[in-house]
């Protein structure tokens, strides 16, 4: 062993990596505070005039007749009545991306709505328009760093991790955090190396650094012993491609139980084959935005969900509404809370935001057209938030079949993540089915952030609870007569897994880097129907 810095935090198993320290000096994800109006307006003038700008040199490259239609989209981007519309939304509250769709969206169903054929037709170049500006206020993604590297700093937002680009391996070390974080769940799914909670240190950029994500081992320097320790106990360091799941249709469907995976990010589908499992269980669509203004653009989120049809050929498809808030904020989006775990986070944030969540509704609803797609609430805590929530459905949908666009209205399930949702789940009529999201679950049942390592020792021991409190909920589940499934990690945990079957569970749904073992242990524990 070399007189090198050792510090000891805790591991996700994921095995080892070293490689040259990236020192984060960025603070943690920007969170709160909605931006100022004065910013607002000015990324919303400035989107626009990229936009013109943009429209100004293709008519100088095209024919007249197309010329035509760029031309009236330049008059409709300098039009005073849609900036002073999108003005007055800014001063509301709104951030620039939701100011603006909400200004066009009045012109493009009065479009819509035309006799007039022609004018009918203009409804697509204002559809246009707004995906333009949309486009161009996306937000600058968050800084990169190099492929290979160890990540290190006191915490690492989701965004950022989803952004870089793992299959170069590398690994994390972070001082704070916790197992259980979203961005812990990421890396898991990814096979990335990770230790956190491993308290402050120095370390200089560029610096070799070992993570064993095994034992929460970080060695900063680390000599060819150190590294040669590791290598014995014969785990695969990196490069990691994602561990190709072997085609098990058979395997899956002969248990009683049903194996849907996780999905967090759209690379998680480019390396998976859709025989590895039964459908989809859980689609964190959170995690497939790169920026505010995505969370407006209800084509890009159309085009997302088709992708996971169409990738699923056939079988379910569950897409949980954007879960925002708690640890998962974004930028310049949300609000101030001095306890967002216990705040707007979920289905509370998307009511109070409904127009938020009119476009997500809207392109799901659309998308449901193409597949067995079902959708999924987070974070409820009352009936009243499903009613209301499939209130919202019902009213899109008929605005869409009067636009005439094809539609169909999924199932509509909710996570059970808060204690009273579990206790009182018989009153809950108005979902369709029950997803059972341990992580959450967990730390409101113990009092214990999941994202805190001082208190993980706590959060852990939250299974024999949750094992208990699963087996009523199931029970009570069937006796409603509706299905129920669990989605949190405690259905990846090899070592719980029995006992989860045992409470009655028969879909369970975990990350694509665990199917492989649950699915052996399943086949243990001869599950059969
Ligand atoms: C959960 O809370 O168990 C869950 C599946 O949701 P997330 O981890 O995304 O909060
Ligand atoms: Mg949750």
């Amino acid at each position: 062993m070399s007189g090198a810095l050792r510090l000891q935090g805790q591991g996700n198993g994921c095995g080892y990596a070293t490689g040259p320290a990236h020192v984060s000096t960025e603070p943690l994800s920007p969170r709160g505070d909605q931006v100022s109006p004065s910013l607002e307006f000015d990324s919303l003038d400035r989107a626009i005039g990229e936009s013109v700008a943009a429209l100004e040199s293709l008519m100088a490259q095209t024919d007249p007749a197309s010329a035509d239609i760029l031309e009236f989209q330049i008059e409709m981007l300098r039009d005073p009545v849609i900036a002073e519309m999108a003005a007055e939304q800014i001063g509301k509250g709104q951030n620039a991306a939701f100011a603006w769709v909400a200004a066009l969206e009045e012109y493009i169903s009065g479009f819509e709505q035309s006799e007039d054929d022609d004018i009918r037709a203009r409804a697509v170049d204002m559809i246009d328009i707004r995906d333009r500006v949309l486009r161009a206020l996306e937000g600058m993604p968050a800084a990169d760093f190099p492929k290979g590297s160890i990540f290190v700093g006191r915490d690492m937002a989701p965004s950022l991790f989803l952004a870089h680009d793992w299959t170069g391996g590398g690994g994390i070390a972070l001082e704070a955090g916790s197992t259980a974080s979203h961005v812990a769940l990421l890396a898991r799914s990814k096979d990335v190396p990770m230790a956190v909670g491993i308290g402050s240190f120095v370390v200089d950029p560029e610096t070799p650094v070992l993570v064993d994500g095994d034992s929460g081992l970080v060695v900063v320097d680390p000599s060819h012993a150190d590294i040669a320790v590791l290598a014995k106990g014969e785990r695969t360091a990196l490069p990691i491609a994602r561990r190709s799941e072997p085609a098990v249709s058979g395997i899956v469907s002969r248990n009683a139980v049903e194996l849907l995976v996780n999905i967090s990010d759209i690379s998680d589908i480019r390396s998976l084959d859709p025989r590895a499992c039964d459908g989809i269980g859980l689609l964190r669509t959170e995690f497939l935005l790169s920026s505010a203004a995505d969370l407006a653009n209800e084509e890009k989120q159309f085009q997302l969900y088709c992708e996971m049809l169409k990738w699923a050929d056939g079988k379910p498809v569950t897409i949980r509404l954007f879960d925002l808030g708690g640890d998962k904020p974004l930028g310049g989006f949300g609000v101030e809370e001095r306890n967002p775990f216990l705040g707007l986070r979920g289905i509370r944030l998307l009511l109070a935001m409904p127009v938020m969540l009119r476009i997500q509704v809207r392109a799901l609803l659309r998308a449901a057209a193409f597949g067995p797609l079902k959708v999924l609430l987070p974070m409820v805590t009352l009936p009243g938030e499903v009613e209301d929530t499939r209130r919202i459905f019902e009213e899109e949908a008929a605005v869409l079949a009067d636009r005439h666009i094809a539609i169909s209205m999924p199932a509509i399930g909710m996570m059970v993540e808060v204690p009273a949702a579990a206790i009182m789940l018989d009153t809950f009529e108005d979902a369709d089915f029950f997803s059972l999201g341990t992580n959450d679950l967990a730390q409101y049942l113990t009092a214990a952030a999941r994202d805190n390592p001082s208190v993980v020792d706590l959060y852990r021991q939250a299974a024999p609870t949750l094992l208990r409190l699963i087996a009523q909920t199931v029970a009570v589940a069937h006796d409603m007569g509706k299905p129920i499934g669990i989605c949190g990690d405690l259905a990846g945990d090899p070592a719980r897994l029995p006992s989860v079957i045992a409470g009655g569970i028969r879909q369970i749904s975990v990350a694509p880097s665990q199917l492989a073992a649950v699915r052996t242990v399943l086949e243990q524990a001869g599950v059969d129907g």
